[in-house]
């Protein structure tokens, strides 16, 4: 994948922003992130913010980010926070923080102007009414009785609806453009509506709320974006975004270019704000940053890092199609920077007593352990070895297959970094179950070296029995059982798609190394995976997160390709 000494190849967004600024279009590239602060940012919105600051820092240009808080039913503070902490933790800065409702004057000015010029109208019927009269795309709608009403009597309908004189869905701003437009978006739209709600940045000036098709293009505008990118559902509204600007466009000024791309879908899960939420809010995960959520905050939580994100987001490019990305491949991007940057230790998830008969009881030894064989750097660390350890269940077998090369009866198995051990007797309580091992350890094989040139093929993991910390460790997989949850045949919902076992919560063994580290750090517990302490560990109790195991299903699937 090397592109070294190669122009690497550009996405078609890319080809349109050096195309403007080779053409001298515009001087530099503008964009902005528009997020409508009702909702934890997911991965979607992490592409998005990816793709508007990766432009920004390609091309040395400017990304502002936009609250679209044109609606005060759904928004809040705490969304909001969640947003700017999002943008920033994933590296990005943005040039200006505005607010949508910073233009409701202007809006409300240009509004004004379009009925002064005959080209908008207060429409004094219900929704319903509305809608039926749009009709469908093949054939003509039916004009409004109220879409050529005086100048005037709409100047004055509009101010009482400012002024609160009117009910909420009372009557409607309308857009006057073309009721018979084979493209519905243009069968005179809603421009503003009655919502009798104060606004968290507003208060009660506002009775009236700008929609979004009219706010937004005009926000870019204001804010002299040059390329305005958004996901494919807008494209058929495109037509719309550019006659409201054509309404207000000053020669000379920057007439912002809206730009489609498809948005991104992961399997096994869902992406959509509102399901989100209805998680939230039915408990079916525990808040927004639960680890199973595929929002910013919860992959946070999970593990991930920022640099994983942003290369999951080059990696998957810019598609003009919808498709779905394997849930792999962002598995695959944190696994390989992980591997790199965590540093490694031992954990037992399910642990099983070895006493090793010949070690003397009351010895306590010191041994080396490297910290990250991918990180000269990363140093070593000191563990210590006693008569009594823990080692995983299942790296025991009473009776083995040829090829089972961990511990036996009679069989020899490498302790990572410690000695040899061989198992000579099984100790079981009434109902034949293993309570613990005994074994011998060969005192000349330190370090994990043979001594005499025998062979040892496996080597597990361990915790000193003495000298460990106890630990909660969750156990994650996918959200949903079913690739795409959205897909579904008549009477089922995505809830029933719910996988009972996305959690699993284990107390395990772990290395007292651990105990002295902070929330968020993360470490690949050898063997088993990369796991990262979570914000619920307290002075007495670790708790973590497992971010993904150690195997790789990504490297399989994209070689068969
Ligand atoms: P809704 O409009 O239903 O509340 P939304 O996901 O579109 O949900 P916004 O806050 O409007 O939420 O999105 C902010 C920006 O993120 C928009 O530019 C939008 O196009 C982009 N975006 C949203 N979802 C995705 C996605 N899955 N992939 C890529 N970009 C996305
Ligand atoms: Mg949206």
């Amino acid at each position: 994948m090397s592109m070294e000494g190669k122009k690497e190849s550009l996405n078609f967004i890319e080809q349109i922003v050096e195309n403007d600024l080779e053409t001298k279009k515009h001087e530099s590239v503008y964009t902005r992130f528009p997020p409508e602060p009702n909702g934890y940012l997911h991965i979607g919105h992490g592409k998005s913010i990816c793709l508007n600051f990766g432009l920004k820092e390609k091309y040395h240009g400017k990304t502002n980010l936009r609250f679209d808080d044109t609606n005060p039913v759904r928004e809040d503070i705490e969304y909001m926070n969640s947003i700017l902490e999002d943008v920033k933790w994933l590296g990005f800065e943005y040039d200006k923080l505005l607010y949508a409702s910073d233009y409701f004057d202007q809006l409300y000015k240009w509004a004004v102007k379009l009925i002064k010029a005959g080209k908008a109208y207060v429409d004094i019927q219900t929704s319903e009414e509305i809608s039926l009269q749009r009709t469908n795309p093949t054939i003509n709608g039916i004009e409004s009785p109220y879409r050529n009403t005086s100048v005037e009597e709409n100047l004055r309908l509009f101010e009482e609806m400012r002024l609160g004189m009117h009910d909420e869905g009372a009557m409607v701003l309308r857009a006057k453009i073309d009721m018979n437009s084979p493209n519905m978006h243009m069968r005179d739209p809603i421009m503003y509506r009655i919502i009798k709600r104060s606004h968290d940045r507003t208060g009660d000036k506002w009775c009236i709320y700008p929609m979004y098709d009219y706010a937004h293009g005009q926000s870019d505008y204001l804010e002299g974006i040059t390329h305005s990118i958004c996901t494919l559902e807008f494209e058929v509204h495109r037509p719309l975004y550019d006659w409201f600007l054509d309404q207000v466009y000053e020669a000379g000024k920057t007439h912002p270019r809206q730009i489609e791309f498809a948005r991104l879908n992961l399997t096994y899960t869902v992406m959509s704000k509102r399901k989100l939420l209805e998680l939230v809010t039915n408990n079916i995960v525990n808040g927004w940053d639960d680890p199973r959520m595929p929002t910013i905050s919860g992959l946070r939580r999970r593990g991930y890092t920022p640099e994983s994100i942003r290369n999951f987001a080059e990696k998957i490019g810019v598609a003009k199609r919808e498709n779905f990305i394997d849930l792999g491949l962002l598995e695959y991007c944190i696994r390989e920077d992980l591997n790199k940057k965590a540093n490694r230790v031992m954990a037992v998830l399910d642990p099983l007593k070895v006493v090793i008969t010949n070690f003397s009881v009351n010895e306590n030894e010191l041994l080396e352990a490297q910290n990250n064989p991918e990180d000269i750097d990363a140093g070593t660390r000191q563990i210590t070895f006693s008569n009594t350890i823990y080692i995983e269940r299942d790296d025991f077998m009473e009776n083995p297959s040829n090829k089972y090369f961990r511990l036996a009866p009679g069989q020899e198995v490498r302790l990572r970094y410690a000695y040899f051990i061989k198992c000579n007797e099984i100790i079981k309580d009434e109902n034949e179950n293993i309570l613990e091992l005994h074994c011998t350890y060969d005192p000349e094989s330190k370090g994990g070296k043979s001594p005499d040139g025998r062979k040892i093929k496996g080597t597990i993991h361990w915790v000193d029995a003495k000298n460990y910390c106890e630990a909660e460790i969750r156990i994650y997989d996918r959200l949903f059982t079913k690739e795409n949850p959205d897909d579904l045949i008549e009477g089922e919902t995505y809830i029933d798609y719910i996988n009972p076992n996305s959690l699993k919560i284990i107390n395990a063994k772990v290395e007292p190394y651990l105990k002295n580290k902070n929330i968020g750090d993360k470490f690949q517990f050898e063997r088993k995976g990369y796991f990262c302490i979570d914000k619920d560990s307290t002075a007495q109790k670790l708790v973590f997160n497992q971010t993904v195991t150690l195997k790789d299903s990504w490297a399989k699937i994209s070689q068969k390709e």
